[in-house]
């Protein structure tokens, strides 16, 4: 493949990735996914365990389900979705967590979620933690909340950004797996696989991508790897593009990882249920028993208590989550318990992360990110998305959306006169 001369490369075949070499193909644009990983999909992947349950490391809800343009995709796969209401949308069990204090917590959250909307309404771009009243002692749990949506606590994310995300709170499922879905929907497109992107040379006339396969000729670039690699200029430019490794910094990548468990006689559980570790602090990781009913727990471990863990390697998230759920069930749990699977998204060289989110004062990163340059360089990915950040249907709109001004560009030169 490298060696070749195409009329747009896309570098990365995640979501966005997958949506723009989609629509550049309808349009009949010679296009090719340049990816440096083994397979398509990103931080969207499934793997199949032992029983043959699909496992999604990445990305698992069809967020915005009534709106998120993957459904679509699903439905044009044939592929089964899930609309049974998530584990956060159920009652939780009153283990560790008696239903009076659940309630006083749901509250504290609400009046923590609307201060934060009033902050964001302000001039200034404050950090979402602003917004804790002193001495609640529901703040460590309001925190872990954080972890789990923004892969980052409170403090460190930007009140404006957070309050312009989208969600219409309509959560489905894929039961092949979301990162299937995607992958699978790339398969049609031409793609070289295992195939590093190192540097784009934009000075000549015609752009000069280098791979770590060769160097491929290209009109234009989708440009969209993952905002923690633009900002560890894991991708060099020449020249090189510093407004754009400084709105990237603006959005790190939050951390969350997932483990899932094999449970025995687990039909003493209710499906797609959840319990926390703790209830006392922000280092808990949330525990969902039984998604589709399977004999299992996923497990969820954000934040800096999911980076901490990810320097102890794999043993350190199962040991957690032995640790946990011991002091939940009781010392004969931990005979009932196999880990079977973890993805650490923050040693993932091809990720440093799980998804972005931007740092107070960077709410503005988003649109500097996705900004063109010169009509031949284009950006997409989740953390170029204003309102559907973070997430894969973000991905897609973004990659569509780059994919579009690529399409216009060329059709306005076209009928240039030479
Ligand atoms: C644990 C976890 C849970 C999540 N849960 C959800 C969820 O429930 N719902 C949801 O919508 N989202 C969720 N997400 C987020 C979602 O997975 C991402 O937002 C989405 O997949 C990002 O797509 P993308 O195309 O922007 O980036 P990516 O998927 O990261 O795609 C970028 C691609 O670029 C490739 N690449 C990197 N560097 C280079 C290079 N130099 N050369 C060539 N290729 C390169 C990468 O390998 C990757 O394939 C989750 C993520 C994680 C990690």
């Amino acid at each position: 493949m490298p060696g070749r001369d195409v009329e747009v490369v896309v570098v990365g075949g995640g979501a966005a990735g997958v949506a723009a070499a989609r629509r550049l193909c309808e349009a009949g644009v010679d296009c090719l996914i340049v990816e440096a990983r083994g397979r398509l999909g990103g931080r969207a992947w499934t793997i199949t365990d032992k029983s043959g349950f699909a496992l999604d490391l990445g990305c698992g809800w069809l967020h915005s389900a009534d709106r998120n343009p993957w459904v679509t995709i699903a439905q044009e796969q044939g592929a089964a979705i899930d609309k049974s209401r998530p584990p956060w949308a159920r009652a939780m069990r009153d283990i560790g967590f008696p239903h009076a204090e659940q309630k006083e917590f749901q509250e504290a959250m609400d009046a923590f979620v609307a201060r934060v909307e009033r902050a964001a309404a302000g001039d200034s771009d404050v950090p979402a933690g602003d917004s804790l009243e002193p001495g609640c002692r529901w703040n460590g749990l309001i925190d872990a909340i954080s972890t789990y949506i923004s892969g980052a606590e409170w403090h460190r994310v930007s009140a404006k950004d957070y309050d312009r995300y989208h969600d219409t709170g309509v959560n489905w499922r894929v039961v092949k797996g979301y990162g299937a879905l995607i992958s699978a929907c790339g398969e049609d497109f031409p793609a070289a696989l295992d195939c590093e992107v190192r540097a784009i040379d934009h000075r000549g006339k015609r752009l000069r991508i280098e791979t770590a396969k060769g160097a491929i000729a290209a009109d234009q670039v989708i440009v969209t790897i993952p905002s923690a690699l633009l900002a560890a200029e894991r991708l060099l430019f020449a020249p090189a593009l510093p407004e754009k490794i400084e709105a990237a910094r603006g959005l790190p990548l939050g951390l969350a990882d997932k483990l899932f468990i094999a449970l025995a006689g687990a039909e003493e559980f209710e499906p797609d249920t959840r319990v926390f570790g703790h209830i006392d602090r922000a280092a808990t990781a949330n525990y969902h028993f039984r998604p589709f009913g399977r004999p299992m727990i996923e497990a969820y471990f954000g934040g800096r208590f999911a980076a901490k863990l990810e320097q102890g390697g794999d043993a350190a998230f199962f040991d957690a989550a032995v640790s946990d759920l011991v002091g939940l069930f009781g010392a004969a749990f931990a005979g009932r318990i196999k880990p079977i699977a973890i993805h650490r998204w923050g040693a993932d060289p091809f990720a440093l992360g799980s998804y972005s989110y931007a740092s107070p004062g960077f709410a503005d990163c988003r649109p500097k990110l996705v900004e063109p340059v010169d009509g031949r360089l284009f950006f997409a990915g989740e953390a170029c998305s204003i309102h559907d950040f973070s997430t894969a249907h973000g991905g897609w709109h973004t990659g569509v959306s780059a994919a579009e001004q690529v399409i216009a560009q060329r059709r306005a030169q076209s009928q240039t006169p030479a």
